[in-house]
């Protein structure tokens, strides 16, 4: 166990150490590196009035409990000087070689930034930085996570604003990649520590009731673990117990989740270690023989390992008393891999070197590098990078299946599509529909953990549907569909664009080769200032470049430089956009444009756009009485006079009783080109009241038909109304 907030020398240092690295030069090296630090900071305090030399001290001692290999501790006891202190990159890879050197200096450039961490822009940054970092040498990261760890354990000496700080970026950016990289000792007390200083009102509550209830807890998991030993023992399985403190900050996830404290109840926690596989297995049916399992909370991890390699048996049983206790079952090598993650494979080299090692397993093993390393190849932009890393990677995961057994990792929320996507973009690409445990599911499906997903591929498709992107939850999804239209619509234009020449030449009886003649071809780029032939053709296929010009470049060849910019200016205006919404919003094309069925406005009107919340724009009378008191809300907008159909509006008629007056009113529609879509009938004791819907072309029509109505004999009253 490491020491922890208790003074360290390097004598203790180097016999930790020892104990597992024997090499007599890597040994001296380390010391040499104490020595050189503890120069370089000489005379320097920490906050907390320790000698500067402690903190780095400290830094190594932590990574000595995952066995780091001497270059990463030198690199930790050196990890402060490039910034501290007056020496060099160059000096420290004279002295200790250019492997420490680089890690240093990794180390050195993801702290120099977080120190001027208030910009949000740098610490955006910033935070990139660190996550792609893992792809050069992960040690670098896991120094870093030490640095960090040793620095939360005395962050009791900094001002409160400064801790809350530090915790947060803790919890958001270092505790998720200690867990992705199944470091859980880490993980776990950095999580604590960040909640210590983040909600220590919540912090020291947990920590209260776990006080009050200890006695009696430890009792019942003494009892269990008594208990569970002699069932094991009996039938010959040699093994070892341990009764289990859950963390606070897991305890603070399932309060926040709505649980109360007595509820939560893998409170009682024991971990039962075997030496292979399958005397977990026969661990775990002797136990379940015993006391009687929740069905539910089985999960085997050790036929299906998470996503960060993390190996054993999880179970809750009805235990001793009525008590409820989570049983974790694994081999003693299945719980290295459990608390120390990656930084379990220091001890394999290949070639001589462990980084090497580490960053194949990290490719082949962890989903999330691969994420990472997708998304930084096509996300150019800090923010979205940041964004998206930790909406598609850190936040609530679920863990689904493949038919055949393979654990895909997913945030909380995400679709078929998503899955699809994250297996191979071939099969997103070419999916036609979604078999989740046997059944069919909408592509919409929000996926559950533990999920069975096919999906259902068919060559011939033709591609995801656009739709698409607004189903998927992973940005990793939305650029993949994103791209696949933007290589499809590049293609489809090119062959259109290639088409109308062709056609168009044809038409004026040009030959298309001679047209194409080289000469001619770099005459026409360079008027139009494109690189090839493609492009001119992608233009021409998408619209944004009129055949006729093509043409004209090399048919009138006499016309000035001025006729020809006049012409294309000419040119430019005659396109217009076909807009297919009823009304125009100025500025804005790719907008949904709804008309109000409250006052159900037709064209004539004078008419106000109203910016809603998630639906685009609906548009109102401006005399609305609905839309009066939100002015922010409102827009300009225009009818479209390109589209002529009818449109919907209220009538409202009162007319005295009388039998056939309906009929005379139907009748006078047909003057102005209405129908009538429907009647409401309301009789009152002397009076009627229809209210129709009409549909009528425009406001001319309208007012037409509204005063031969009022010409009607028993019409009291004809006008519009607004609902
Ligand atoms: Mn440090």
């Amino acid at each position: 166990m490491t020491k922890k907030n208790i003074h360290i020398t390097i004598q203790d240092l180097i016999e930790v150490v020892s104990s597992y690295i024997t090499d007599e030069k890597e040994i001296s090296q380390i010391e040499s590196a104490y020595q050189f630090a503890a120069k370089m900071h000489f005379g320097v305090k920490r906050l907390t009035g320790e000698d500067y030399i402690e903190h780095p001290l400290q830094v190594a001692y932590i990574l000595t409990e995952i066995k780091a290999d001497s270059e990463t501790l030198c690199a930790a006891l050196l990890h402060d000087v490039l910034e501290d202190c007056d020496t060099s990159k160059e000096e420290i890879e004279t002295l200790f070689g250019p492997t420490i050197a680089n890690l240093v200096d990794g180390v050195t450039k993801i702290n120099k930034l977080n120190f001027d961490g208030d910009n949000s822009a740098t610490t955006i940054a910033n935070h990139r930085k660190i996550l792609v970092g893992l792809c050069e040498d992960v040690r670098v990261i896991i120094i870093k996570l030490a640095d960090r760890l040793h620095n939360m354990r005395t962050l009791w000496v900094h001002p409160e604003e400064k801790q809350k700080e530090k915790a947060k970026e803790t919890l958001d950016i270092l505790t998720p990649i200690a867990s992705r990289l199944g470091m859980n000792y880490m993980k776990s007390e950095l999580e604590d520590l960040s909640l210590r200083y983040l909600k220590p009102d919540v912090y020291y509550s947990i920590v209260e009731e776990l006080n009050q209830t200890k006695a009696e807890r430890d009792n019942a998991v003494n009892e269990m673990v008594k208990r569970v030993s002699e069932i094991l023992t009996e039938n010959g399985v040699k093994h070892e117990i341990k009764g289990r403190a859950k963390s606070i900050y897991s305890i603070y996830k399932k309060l926040d989740k709505g649980k109360k404290f007595n509820e939560i109840y893998d409170l009682l926690a024991l971990r039962v270690f075997v030496s292979t596989e399958q005397e977990c297995y026969q661990a775990l049916g002797l136990i379940h023989s015993k006391y009687r399992p929740i069905p539910k909370r089985f999960k085997d991890y050790i036929a299906m390992p998470k996503t960060n390699m993390y190996q054993s048996l999880h179970t809750t049983v009805f235990g001793f008393d009525g008590y409820l206790f989570e049983i974790q079952i694994r081999t003693y090598e299945m719980d290295e891999i459990a608390e120390h993650g990656i930084a379990s494979h220091w001890s394999y080299k290949e070639n001589g070197s462990t980084v090497a090692v580490m960053q194949n397993t990290m490719e082949q093993k962890l989903q999330f590098f691969r994420s990472i390393m997708e998304l930084n190849s096509e996300e150019p932009n800090d923010e979205q990078f940041v964004k998206s890393v930790t909406e598609d990677v850190f936040k609530d995961t679920i863990y689904v299946y493949t038919p055949k057994g393979d654990v895909i990792e997913l945030p909380a929320g995400s679709t078929p599509i998503d899955f699809a996507y994250k297996v191979h973009s071939g099969v997103g690409d070419k999916m036609v529909g979604a078999i989740v445990n046997n059944n069919i599911v909408p592509l919409d499906y929000q996926l559950q953990n533990q999920d069975i997903i096919k999906i259902n591929t068919n060559k011939n498709a033709i591609g995801p549907s656009r739709e698409w992107i607004n189903i998927a939850k992973t940005a990793q999804a939305k650029n993949k569909i994103r791209s696949f239209f933007r290589k499809m619509d590049k293609d489809e234009y090119l062959k259109k664009g290639e088409d109308i020449l062709s056609k168009e030449l044809r038409k004026r009886k040009l030959s298309f080769n001679e047209f194409l003649s080289n000469e001619n071809v770099v005459k026409i780029l360079k008027e139009l200032k494109y690189e090839d032939l493609s492009e001119l053709y992608i233009n021409l296929g998408n619209g944004k470049l009129p055949v006729g010009s093509v043409i004209n470049i090399i048919t009138e060849e006499n016309d000035t430089k001025e006729d020809i910019i006049l012409r294309k200016t000419q040119i430019k205006d005659v396109v217009l956009p076909t807009v297919k919404n009823d009304v125009i919003v100025e500025g804005i094309d790719e907008i949904k444009v709804n008309v109000a069925s409250c006052c159900k406005p037709v064209p004539g009107d004078h008419i106000v756009g109203y910016i809603t919340k998630g639906y685009g724009i609906t548009v109102h009378q401006a005399i609305c009485p609905n839309i009066q008191d939100l002015e922010e809300r409102h827009i300009e907008v225009k009818w479209n006079s390109q589209i002529s159909k009818r449109y919907p509006t209220n009538v409202l008629v009162r007319t005295l009783k009388n039998d056939n007056i309906l009929l005379e009113i139907i009748s006078k529609t047909s003057n102005n080109n209405i129908s009538i879509q429907s009647i409401n009938t309301f009789t009152h004791e002397n009076d009627n009241t229809y209210e129709l819907v009409v549909l009528v072309e425009d406001k001319d029509k309208l007012t037409k038909f509204i005063s031969d109505v009022e010409q009607v004999s028993n019409v009291i009253e004809v006008q519009r109304f607004i609902k």
